[in-house]
């Protein structure tokens, strides 16, 4: 069996398509959504995700404005930025990046988005309501893992889910989901015993563990779809040779940036045994900024109720 690829780039601009329209909708009755977008400190990889976001809303139509401060901010002095926010009205949502400096108590910062106006689904309100089943904001890389497999067609209800990680902002928030959506859920995670005995029983098997390709072949259950949440940095050439063999485009990009980014799923052995199977780059990370988009939106609608 040899998988076929989800197009994750082209699910993104689909969702991203639908949100630009309805940003039109809502302008036309006088709504105008805004997302804030919180920077602490000068990281130069939050940098370039922050800027990707707001060029993001830019091309879709979303007002954003992007507010950075410095490391040697107080986690008081952080709050009270965001509680600023909580209070403008022109703004829907409010996203802090992470990760924050260490000296900043990032669940005060987290607890003190106002859960309306909460895109990234991290406040306690907005995860308890998930637990509930209720309408709410919710993680966008697992509510992308979801947008991915329903627009893959592939049939979630009956099926045996695995997700590999419980961290609050995907396992946990992945599994819940799945169960939501009537799969049979299991949640692994490093304390797991025989691994390997567990993920073979997935129809769908989400990888969200941060170990660069961990799971391979003898993983998978012949069929089963993959989905690799993992972003891994790897800028050992040999360990891009070992996983990617002469894969031309894979060396070229490693030539030219130092590193490559890789999954958690070893890509070359579980592509001839999975049904389907995520790329990285381009199957689960264009999603999260997509749905970050559809969050905004959704946020909006619900607070000025439109
Ligand atoms: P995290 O907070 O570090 O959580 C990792 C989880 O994996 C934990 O639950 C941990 O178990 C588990 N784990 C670690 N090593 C394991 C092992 N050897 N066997 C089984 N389970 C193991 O990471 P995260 O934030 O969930 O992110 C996971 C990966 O997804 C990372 O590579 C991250 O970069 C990527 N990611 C990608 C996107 C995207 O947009 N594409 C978004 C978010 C994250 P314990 O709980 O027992 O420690």
């Amino acid at each position: 069996m040899s998988a076929t690829f989800i197009n994750g780039t082209k699910i993104a601009d689909e969702i991203k398509r639908e949100v630009a329209s309805e940003v039109q909708l809502l302008k036309q009755r006088g709504i105008s959504p805004g997302l804030a977008v919180v920077l602490v400190g000068d990281d130069a990889a939050s940098s370039a995700y922050v800027n990707m976001k707001a060029k993001t809303c830019e091309q879709l139509g979303i007002y954003s404005r992007k507010l950075t401060i410095p490391s040697a901010v107080t986690t008081e002095q952080l709050l009270a930025e965001v509680r600023r926010l909580n209070e403008d009205d022109s703004i829907d949502g409010i996203l802090v990046q992470l990760p924050l400096p260490k000296h900043v108590n990032k669940h005060t910062i987290l607890e003190g988005v106002d859960p309306r106006k909460d895109v990234d689904g991290f406040h306690s309100a907005n995860v308890g309501s998930l637990v509930l089943g209720h309408e709410t904001l919710v993680a966008c890389t697992p509510m992308g893992v979801m947008e991915l497999l329903r627009r893959s067609n592939v049939k979630i209800e009956g099926a045996n889910a695995v997700v590999l990680g419980r961290s609050d902002d995907v396992g946990k928030p992945q599994a819940l989901l799945l169960m939501h959506a009537n799969a049979t859920v299991t949640i692994c995670h490093s304390k797991t015993r025989n691994l390997p005995e567990i993920t073979r029983r997935a129809d769908i098997l989400v990888a969200a563990i941060g170990k660069t390709a961990m799971v391979t072949r003898d993983w998978v259950n012949p069929g089963a779809v993959v989905i690799d949440v993992g972003t891994n940095k790897v800028s050992d050439r040999a360990q891009v040779e070992r996983l990617f063999g002469n894969d031309e485009a894979r060396l070229k990009e490693f030539e030219k940036r130092g590193y490559i980014w890789v999954g958690d799923v070893d890509e070359r052995a579980v592509k001839d045994v999975a049904s389907m199977l995520t790329p990285v780059p381009g199957g689960v990370g264009p999603m999260t900024i997509a749905i970050l988009m559809k969050n905004t939106i959704k946020a909006a609608r619900m607070r000025r109720g439109a």
